[in-house]
């Protein structure tokens, strides 16, 4: 074994740890939590030893690192996760890796994404990104759109060729109501599922936490924990 796929084995194991004390803790079976290796910045060499792992999801967030480690690792049994904010000008790209789209929060994306999904004869999961730090019916600084833009954006979502409705994603907020009450968002985040789900019983994807909070996300009942100092390091540079 490398040095290096030593050093990602002891670290998805750590991961693997919190992951299953954090089901124990909250009586969850460990089946329901499915982890998501966030490889933003890292090499695809990274990516095709976390896959010899046994890991399944990996996420990126921007198109310009994504597609071209996508390429490279386009013979591993891997699901594509795309996290970050998207341009209409790289959605063509972008679907055709992706088979998520967590950070769907405007409907001028939704229309550009289920576009060039018919095109490329793809279907691409759909999140809807929720911002908890914005105002109701606002934007997110990073991305998401506000509570009130919901059911909108979902119902959209659920119509469009090409799409599909698999749920909401939310990143902890740095300002606002919720700033340092990680759990009270995710919790949050699960009441708007609730919700989400009593009109779109398939969109059960509830994806939520990160290395430093993925505790609290399994606790709120999150289907997906996104992961990726706690595996990969400390990036290099901010991404
Ligand atoms: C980078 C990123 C993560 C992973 O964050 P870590 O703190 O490195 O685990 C999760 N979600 C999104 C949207 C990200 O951009």
């Amino acid at each position: 074994m490398t040095e290096r796929k030593a050093q990602l084995a002891a670290n998805l194991a750590k991961v693997e740890e919190r992951i299953a004390a954090a089901c124990k803790a909250a009586g969850r079976e460990r089946e329901e939590v499915t982890l998501i290796v966030v490889t933003k910045t890292y090499p695809a060499s990274d990516v095709r030893i976390l896959s010899e792992l046994g890991v399944r999801h990996v996420a990126e967030n921007r198109d310009q690192d994504a597609a071209p480690k996508a390429a490279e690792c386009s013979d591993l049994p891997l699901s594509w996760h795309f996290v970050g904010q998207l341009q209409t000008n790289k959605v063509r790209s972008v679907v055709g890796y992706a088979h998520v789209v967590q950070s769907v929060d405007r409907s001028k994306l939704v229309t550009a994404l289920s576009k060039e999904a018919v095109r490329a004869e793809r279907e691409v999961g759909c999140l809807i990104q929720v911002a908890l730090d914005a105002e109701e019916s606002g934007r997110g600084e990073r991305g998401g759109v506000g509570v009130a833009g919901i059911e909108e954006l979902a119902d959209l979502v659920a119509d469009s060729p090409g799409l599909r409705l698999d749920g909401l994603m939310t990143v902890a907020p740095l300002t606002g109501p919720f700033a340092g009450r990680e759990q009270a968002a995710f919790e949050r985040l699960m009441d708007l599922s609730t919700a989400l789900r009593s009109a779109h019983p398939a969109a059960n994807m509830v994806s939520a936490g990160m290395s430093s909070d993925l505790e609290q996300a399994v606790a709120a009942g999150a289907t997906h924990v996104r992961v990726g100092t706690a595996v990969l390091g400390v990036r290099p540079r901010l991404g």
